[in-house]
């Protein structure tokens, strides 16, 4: 559809992001608009947010219709960005104005455009350094060089604005007054990058290829973690740029480090754009703008991105394509992979599939030729994969409440004489998963989910890991009140921390879990410390699979691989063998050989076979083979639906009204499996009721979807949410 261009005072109807089912019909202000235009509407006493989405539906009397406020001065929404949001929109089964606000989401966009005043590291000394004035020289130093505004830097250092005004004072703050906005520095695809191996360079003129191409294309890049994937899809950048279109490289949030932006700093001569929680509302906004003025030519950012307003979007990256991370699992639920596909084909673009261990969706897409397949073979350099060996624990002895069986222990202990670091895995996080009562037997649970509390020794707490929900640790059992009864069963990073620090008295140990730590920054700058040989033992969750570089690292201890084998999910299998295999690659990232070892009781498992073996193809095609049997992604479509209310009857109710009226699903053979409590069948006080929708593979199961669920009438004490291709089923 072409742009159409509305008079003053001719009806046009504007979508907001209030959460309203429809459009509203507006008449145009003084000066026309276009579709797509950015706007201010009256809606009731309020002046909200509004792009202008098409004709008016004149179904309303245009007597009574108001007029648009304002058209914000910014470039309209384009065709394509308007298709995705409703593509998206359909796909996910979210209604337009939740996904309208997704690409919305700019902090004062609708100001208008002046200068304002920032603030930058100047030449003076302070006359005296209090904790203060220190706090707010780490947080410039953090945000490396950015600009703040004034409350902005006050809110990030937690002062207040009058120890801004005193540092200015005495010239160690430097005011400036800048127009809002500024367009980002030019980047340089010609500026010298590495020199590629021959494996590296024909994977990069392969990218390049297609993006010369300017047609929708997606390629999986799989090498092994090392193998100079980055710097391979930095090439498929640079050929973006010299088409001088933009290029989005999205990221999983707890691996956009500054190391990483140093590295596209190195290549491109400049610093792109950033879009992600650790970015100040001034910057985002100015990302948001510069990207839809041609003032930004790469932003690098996590899965909103996806949502920002390209002039000419060329190429979008997805490194560590599987990770779960990848999936939004509150609010508007997608899965920011398989929506960069979908963008991609509506502008022409490119999308690059980064893993080391790309899920089975990607795989099978390019197995069934859909995408193209790319492989690194070999780690850059020296580096070789690690030797990975069972420790089975059947015949290792270990005393009560233990976790680091004799064998592991020698070889860490090896590794510390050769001043070199071990890492050991548990994907558990907090001192221990289960408390007890050794008086009554009673375990101690949270009081509004189906969960038990885990025990943070750290915090000296207990916490629900589903709703947050802490307490002090009790002295006595919340059951029988016998006192100091409470016993912790099991290992978390914390208790493991605890028995290493008895095992290894000598070395030096550091702690990496997510919770440990006050701010993203804050981890990232301890993983910095250990990366530069802080540590000697590293012991860490899941966090620490991700893309960090430990040169140093040459031995990986897996507590208990067998931690995800259990279970009813359908990913498990793939969860384990992609966990493990990353974990195993931090070891001998640089010239030293790693090994890894995995403890398990069943070292027959066939994914612990497979992960001993590193016979990739050969897992990938059984857990292939085995979901193709039982008609489960990516072989056949699933949908979870969640009713959720305090009342669990009613809950019940609904579910059951569902699978009564399930005649549209039926149409299109489908079938629902349920109701079924879910296996968290309580979180934060509502009860939770699952069914499960299952179809073949080319049905069109979202249309089935909403008409069967416009069938029932949904109290609003009752919450009833769609999970397309859900990722966990929790
Ligand atoms: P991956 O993304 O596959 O894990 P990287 O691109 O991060 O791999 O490469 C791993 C390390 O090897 C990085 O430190 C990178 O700078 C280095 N490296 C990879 N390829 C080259 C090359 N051709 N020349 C110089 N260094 C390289
Ligand atoms: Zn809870």
């Amino acid at each position: 559809m072409e742009p159409e261009f509305f008079q003053a005072g001719e009806p046009c109807a504007v979508l907001t992001t209030q959460p309203l089912d429809r459009a509203l019909d507006y008449l145009a202000p003084e000066g026309g608009c276009w579709t797509g235009a950015y706007v201010e509407v009256p809606l009731g006493p309020r002046r909200v947010l509004g792009v202008v989405w098409g004709p008016a539906a004149g179904d309303y009397d245009r007597a009574k219709l108001r007029a648009v406020q304002r058209v914000l001065d910014v470039p309209p929404m384009r065709e394509e960005l308007r298709d995705f949001i409703i593509k998206a929109a359909e796909y996910t089964l979210t209604p337009l104005p939740a996904m309208l606000r997704l690409a919305t989401r700019a902090p004062g966009l609708s100001d208008a455009p002046a200068t304002r005043r920032i603030y930058r590291l100047g030449e003076g000394e302070p006359d005296r350094m209090t904790d203060a004035r220190q706090r707010v020289l780490s947080a410039m130093q953090e945000y490396g060089g950015l600009a703040f505004t004034q409350r902005e830097l006050a809110d990030t250092a937690g002062v207040t604005t009058s120890v801004i005004k005193g540092l200015v004072k005495q010239g160690v703050l430097r005011e400036e007054d800048a127009p809002k906005d500024l367009p980002f520095q030019r980047l340089d695809p010609e500026h010298k990058g590495k020199d590629l191996t021959e494996d590296q360079s024909a994977a990069a003129s392969r990218l390049a290829d297609g993006i010369i191409r300017g047609t929708y294309g997606t390629m999986l890049l799989k090498g092994v973690t090392g193998s100079g994937k980055t710097e391979v899809y930095l090439e498929a950048v640079a050929a973006c740029l010299k088409m001088g279109r933009q290029a989005l490289v999205l990221l999983p949030e707890i691996a956009l480090t500054s190391e990483f932006l140093t590295r596209l700093e190195a290549r491109f001569g400049g610093r792109p754009a950033e879009w992600h929680s650790g970015v100040t509302m001034t910057e985002r906004r100015r990302t948001w703008k510069m990207v839809a003025e041609n003032g930004a030519q790469v932003v690098v950012g996590a899965r909103s991105a996806l949502f920002l307003p390209f002039r000419d979007l060329g190429l979008i990256v997805v490194d560590e394509e599987h990770d779960t991370s990848y999936k939004q699992e509150d609010g508007v639920l997608y899965n920011a992979r398989d929506m960069a596909v979908l963008r991609a084909s509506l502008c022409s673009a490119r999308v690059v599939l980064a893993s080391a261990t790309p899920s089975l969706e990607t795989w099978a897409n390019a197995e069934a030729g859909k995408y193209e397949r790319l492989d690194l073979t070999s780690r850059f350099g020296e580096a070789v994969m690690p030797e990975m060996r069972a420790i089975d624990m059947r015949s290792e002895t270990l005393a009560a409440s233990t976790w680091i069986s004799p064998t592991l222990r020698k070889a860490a202990l090896d590794r510390i004489a050769l001043g070199q670091q071990t890492l050991l895995f548990l994907n558990r996080r907090g001192y221990a998963p289960v408390t007890i009562c050794r008086a009554c037997g009673h375990q101690v649970a949270c009081p509004h989910c189906d969960a038990r509390m885990v025990e943070h020794r750290f915090l000296k707490r207990l916490m629900c890991h589903q709703c947050g929900e802490t307490t002090p640790m009790p002295e006595e059992c919340p059951s029988c009140h016998v006192p100091d009864k409470l016993a912790p069963v099991g290992p978390g990073v914390e208790r493991l921390a605890e028995e290493a620090a008895a095992v290894f008295p000598d070395a030096r140990i550091a702690v990496l879990s997510s919770d440990l730590f006050g701010s993203a920054r804050a981890l990232k700058e301890e993983i910095q410390r250990i990366a530069e040989g802080g540590a000697d033992i590293i012991i860490g969750t899941q966090m620490v699979a991700k893309g960090h570089n430990f040169p140093n690292l040459t031995l990986v201890g897996v507590i208990d691989a067998d931690l995800g084998l259990q279970g009813s999910d359908l990913r498990a299998a793939e969860r384990t063998f992609q966990l493990m295999r990353q974990v195993a690659g931090r070891a001998g990232r640089s010239q030293l050989r790693g090994l890894a070892l995995l403890q398990t009781f069943q070292p027959e498992h066939p994914v612990i076979r497979a992960i001993l073996s590193g016979d990739e193809e050969g897992f990938w095609q059984a857990e292939a083979a085995e979901r193709q049997a039982a008609g489960v992604p990516p072989y056949g479509r699933m949908a979870g639906i969640i009713v959720s209310s305090e009342d669990i009857n009613e809950a019940f109710d609904l579910a059951n009204q569902l699978t009564r009226s399930c005649d549209p699903l039926r149409r299109v053979g489908a079938q629902v499996f349920g109701p079924a409590p879910a296996p968290i069948a309580r979180i934060r006080g509502r009860h939770r009721v699952r069914l499960l929708v299952k179809s073949a593979k080319g049905v069109a199961l979202q249309k089935a979807i909403a008409l069967w669920v416009r069938n029932v009438r949904i109290k609003n004490t009752t919450r009833l949410t769609i999970d397309i291709d859900p990722q966990n089923f929790l």
